[in-house]
Order: C-alpha cells, then structure tokens, then sequence
C-alpha cells in the first residue's frame, strides 16, 4: 500500500510488473490490496509507478516483452489482509511510515545549524593555528651586512615599543633590514582598553604584548634593548642608551637606579616613535597628587588609591566631611579617556563594589571636570548629548565649562565658567584624582628638535613631510604622538603612519638595492641601465601619507557606547547604545594585536560576566 500507489493503464499491450523477486509474495497475491488504487484507462498497459519520496531500494521494472530492466525496484508487497496460514512464512515488519517533510522553518533550522557547526569549527581551526604560529615561531633570517647579491644592508633603529612602532616593525620586511627595537617598555599596550583595567574589567597583561614576542614573528632577525634613548645625534647618526632596572621589592642586586647601564647605537635611520608625556599645563600640584592613566602600572596606582579611599572612609562616621571627601573620584579631562574612566568607575561601584560595601553606591561621588563647554568634542552634538543623559542616569556628575587651577593633597580649585563675564571659585575636596588632560612633548623630542633647525618652531610635535620624514634630517622619520600634524594623536593615526612608513621602507630598500647593484655592475652598461630603471621605477611607487579617518568610539558605561563611524570621508553615522557597546567590545577585539591578547581580553569579560569584577586591592 505505500510501496505501490498508483496503478495506470495506458493504450498498450505490454504489462509492465514490479518485480517481486526480492519478496516472498506472488505477483497476483500482491496486487490485490493495491488495485482500489488503480485508475483504468482504454488501455491493457499496466505500468506500476514507485512513490518517489520513498527510500526503499527499488529493483528493476521489467517489460513483459523485452524483458529488460527499466528501473531497479525491491518492492515489498504486504499480504492481503485474512489470508495469512499457519504455514505461511511470517510476515515482514510493517514498511516504516514515509518521512515528514520539514517544513521551511525546520529547513532553516536545519541550515542554520548545519552552517553555525562549520563556521565554529572553521573558527576554532583558525584560532587555533593563530595562537600555534604565535606560540611557536619559525626559523628567521639573521641579520647580515650584506645581502646575497652583495648589496649592503641599512641598520634601522625603531624608537619606542608603542603603536607607531609595533605597527611599522608588523609590516616592515625585516630581511632587508639590520633592525634594532629600543624602549624602556618591553612591551606593546592596547591602550584603548586600558580605562577598563583599573576596575578589573580586563586585566592589564591581557593588553599586553611582549616586544620580544612581537619581533620573533618577522621574517628577518629583530633585536631589541630594553632601554630609552637619553640624547640622539642626528649629525653623527647615533643614539645614547640608557638601562634602569625596574626597584624589584626583594633582591636589591637587581637594582642599579644608581648605575644604570649606558650605550650608544648608530643608525641609517631611525624610526622616531617615543609617543608623548602627559600635559599637564603646568598647573600647580597635578605631578605630586594626580595619577595619570597612560600606562599599565598607572592603571594599578589608580585602582590602589581607589581602595585605599574606599577603606579608609569606612573608619570614618557616615556624616564626616572627611569620609565624603575620601569617596570622591575626581576625573579631569572630558576626553574619551577621561569619560571611559569615570564611567568604568561608575560601572565598578554600582555593579560590584555595592555587593561588599553596603551604601557605597549613593555615598561615592564620580565627578568628571572638563575646561570647555563640552565632553568628547570629537563626536557629533547628538552623541554628545546622549552622553549626558546617561551619565545623568549613572548619576556620573558632569562639570563642564569648569577649568583646574591648583591641585592640593585633597582639593581641586576649579574656576566656574558661569558665562563670558561671570565666573565662580569652587573647591572640589577628592579622595582619588585623576589627570586625563591631553599630550606634550618628551624631553627627548624637544631636544631633538633644538638639534634641527627646520625644528626650531616646533612646539607641539617633531614637523614632517608627506612620507613622514623629519624636516631638517633625511635619516629620522617620525609617527605617532611624537608628532604634530593635522590629525589628532590616536592610536588609529599611529597605526596607520606605521603601516605606510613599512610600506614606504619595503620600497626604499628596493630602490637601494637596485642603486646599489647599478653602481656594482658599472662595467656593464645593459645591466646598469637595468637596475637603474628598476630603482626609478620604485621611486614612482612611492605615495604621500594620507590619513583614512574610519571614526571615533567611547565607552559611557552601562554597557552603552557612542560611536561616529566614517568611511572614507563620504559618509558617516552616529551610534549610540547597547548595540554600539558590543560594536564597541567587537571593534576592540578586532584591533588587538595578538591572537592571545584577544583571547584573554573575551576571557577577561566573560569572567566579570560570570563573576563580576575582582574586589581585591592588587
Ligand atoms: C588611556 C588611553 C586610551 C586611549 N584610547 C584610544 C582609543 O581608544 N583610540 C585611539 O585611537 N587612541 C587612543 N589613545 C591614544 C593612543 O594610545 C596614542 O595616540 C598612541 O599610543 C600613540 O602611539 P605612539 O606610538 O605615538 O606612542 P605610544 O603608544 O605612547 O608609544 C610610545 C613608546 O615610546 C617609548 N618611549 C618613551 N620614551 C622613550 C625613549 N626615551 N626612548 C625609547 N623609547 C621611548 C614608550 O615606552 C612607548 O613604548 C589612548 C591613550 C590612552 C593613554
């Protein structure tokens, strides 16, 4: 019955039968449940149709006539019901019922399930091979004077381990280079995450990578010293070094703060990336009570001065003047990583530290101090609105248009801008302060440039040309903070010059190269010829820098980001919200640089998911 449906009789004399070889059933014995099925047409042609959704193996139709198989068919036939004797062999199990067919919604289960076990194990492949490579590096080559080709090699000596720098060394060709990384910082920190490591919302080696990793996974031989640069000679083309050994709390051996280990390198070029210190605009008090929040360790200090506050305060009476001032957080500076902070801070207090400390909540204070009129002036006024109205929410109390005169132990003396002629004093009493108010130059910097004459104007930053080139010195190329240009000093900046100036490097030790095999082979008129065209025609690959703004992103808590994303200058949005939080969380994810780093940073959120974050001290 649900092997033979359809009978038809069509205008012929031939009898096409199913075969029931396979069966123990004769073929009479098995038409007769099936002929209600039959439809009868002026014809003697029997032709047994196989229901096609059907999946039993079929045996082959045979032609009374021919006699040749026509279709593989294995047709089991029930019995006819009450015919069945005691000497009849038993009978089959019941055929399976035929399958449902899955609906559209269970098809897309179906390929939606079948498609996310892929993706995952193609993404897990993958992750895997990225943490295997970065694990366990290959053979480089190692550095030489020369090339095979006889050529010389170019020494370059990177300056600085930051963005600039470890964007440059990503994607220099290093086999054509003799290359020397220097900083006094053995390692590269993600620093747009870093606002979320004084909380414990990441931890601080999760956004750290080691240089010394970071160089063995060139192609070429890299060296690094852990040093910084003390005075640079553009004139001899060479760089005094200087090694301080971090205080150690055990061991004073490993101290020589003292005696620290001085050298001096030589150059062909130098790849100036030193970033930039911390304005402070010379106001009273800032270097002695401020912490700053540029570094890994300034992450800590803060975190440290926090809990110190918290728990002092608790000694205190609840109506002490003294215990409010202990749990206020003063942020100064209304940038993106003043706001960070404070929102962060916010997060911490009213998500986690309320948990332990009952009442912390209504009795801590976060105040952010911005000079002008507005926080994140970068962004659209949309979102600089809708910052407010969260931090409102947050309660995160907002002090525009209020300008930071003195900094003492425990007050802020701040100048309230109440219009263009109307002003006020205000004392703002802290238990922890931090100082977020923007960049100046390194000593380093401003006495490179005193060195340059092309330099004497420069107040802000080192001067360069299209390609990056220190004006006044064709061996110093200069990226990053260290620098004053049209665009703002970002990370995003940095990266980008970095990635050109490799770019542009790869083509000059082409253009080398190709010189120098002209002048090698000057016996050769042809091949000269040759090799001369070839360096021309690297000289005419090689383009300006030019800046792709891709936008500008901040975390204002609450698991709410803002986000003005452009592409290449024709369009631009303005997000803001839970959604732009996990753009926010994905977008940082994906600029990490190490495929470890990745990892413990979404370990890092996973955890204070699961857990919350750490309420230890350290
Ligand atoms: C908390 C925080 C959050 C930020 N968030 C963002 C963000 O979200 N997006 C964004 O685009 N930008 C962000 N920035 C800005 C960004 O980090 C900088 O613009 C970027 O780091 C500049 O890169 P750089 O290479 O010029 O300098 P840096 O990254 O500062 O690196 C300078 C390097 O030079 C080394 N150095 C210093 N002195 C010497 C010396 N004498 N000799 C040798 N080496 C030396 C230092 O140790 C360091 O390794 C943030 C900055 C901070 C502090």
């Amino acid at each position: 019955m649900f092997l033979l449906r359809r009978v038809s009789m069509i205008n012929s004399s031939k009898v096409a039968v199913a075969s029931a070889t396979a069966t123990k059933f004769s073929l009479n014995y098995s038409l007769k449940p099936i002929l209600h099925n039959t439809r009868l047409l002026s014809s003697s042609r029997v032709i047994f149709q196989v229901d096609k959704t059907i999946q039993t193996p079929i045996s082959p139709i045979v032609s009374s006539t021919t006699g040749t198989p026509k279709e593989a068919s294995t047709v089991v036939l029930p019995p006819p019901t009450g015919t069945t004797t005691a000497t009849s062999p038993p009978p089959p199990p019941p055929p399976p019922p035929p399958p449902k067919k899955s609906g559209k919604i269970g098809r897309f289960f179906k390929y939606t399930f079948g498609l996310t076990t892929l993706g995952l194990v193609i993404g897990i492949g993958m992750v895997t091979y990225s943490v295997y490579k970065e694990t366990n590096p290959g053979e480089q080559s190692p550095q030489s004077a020369k090339r095979a080709n006889g050529t010389t090699k170019k020494n370059v000596v990177i300056l600085g381990s930051g963005w600039g720098a470890i964007s440059f060394l990503g994607k220099l060709d290093t086999t054509q280079y003799n290359v020397t990384i220097i900083s006094p910082r053995n390692y590269f920190l993600f620093t747009p995450l870093l606002p979320s490591v004084p909380t414990s919302t990441v931890d601080s080696k999760s956004i750290c990578d080691p240089v010394r990793l970071i160089a063995r996974q060139t192609p070429g031989e890299v060296k690094y010293l852990e040093a910084a640069a003390t005075n640079i000679d553009p004139i001899n083309k060479k760089i005094d070094l200087e090694h301080k050994s971090q205080r150690f709390s055990i061991g004073d051996s490993f101290v020589n703060d003292n005696e620290p280990i001085q050298s001096t390198i030589e150059y062909d070029y130098l790849i100036y990336s030193v970033g930039a210190k911390v304005n402070t605009f010379g106001i009273e008090g800032i270097p002695e009570h401020a912490s700053y929040l540029k570094e890994a360790n300034d992450a800590t200090a803060i975190r440290q001065k926090l809990f110190n506050s918290i728990e002092a305060s608790r000694l205190l009476p609840e109506d002490s003047n003294e215990r409010k001032r202990l749990l206020t957080f003063v942020v100064c500076g209304g940038g993106p990583t003043g706001v960070e902070l404070a929102a962060e801070i916010k997060d911490y207090i009213d998500q986690d530290l309320s948990k332990f400390i009952p009442g912390i909540s209504k009795e801590m204070n976060v105040i952010l101090i911005e000079a002008l009129p507005n926080v994140l002036n970068m962004f659209p006024p949309k979102l600089i609105e809708y910052t407010k109205e969260v931090f409102k929410i947050q309660d995160v109390k907002l002090k525009t248009n209020h300008m930071v005169q003195k900094v003492d132990s425990r007050n802020v003396y701040v100048k309230h801008k109440i219009s263009n002629d109307q002003s006020e004093n205000l004392v703002i009493p802290y238990g922890t302060l931090v100082w977020a108010g923007g960049n100046s130059q390194r000593e380093l910097t401003q006495k490179l440039s005193s060195q340059i004459l092309e330099q004497k104007t420069a107040r802000r930053g080192l001067l360069i040309d299209e390609n990056l080139k220190v004006y006044g010195d064709d061996s110093i190329y200069a990226l990053g903070d260290c620098t004053f240009t049209k665009n703002a000093p970002t990370a995003q900046v940095a990266h980008q010059q970095g990635i050109y100036l490799a770019d542009y490097f790869n083509k000059l030790s082409k253009i080398d190269e190709f010189k120098q095999l002209s002048i090698l082979n000057s016996d050769n008129s042809e091949l000269q010829e040759k090799f001369l065209k070839k360096s021309i025609r690297y000289t005419t690959m090689l383009k300006p820098f030019i800046y792709n703004h891709t936008g500008s992103l901040a975390y204002i808590g609450s698991e709410r980001a803002v986000a003005d994303l452009s592409w290449n200058n024709w369009s631009t949005i303005a997000l803001g919200g839970s959604l732009t939080f996990l753009f926010w969380r994905s977008a940082y994810v994906s600029m990490i640089l190490g495929t470890k780093s990745k990892l413990l940073v979404c370990g890092d959120w996973l955890k204070v998911a699961i857990f919350g974050r750490d309420c230890s001290k350290d």
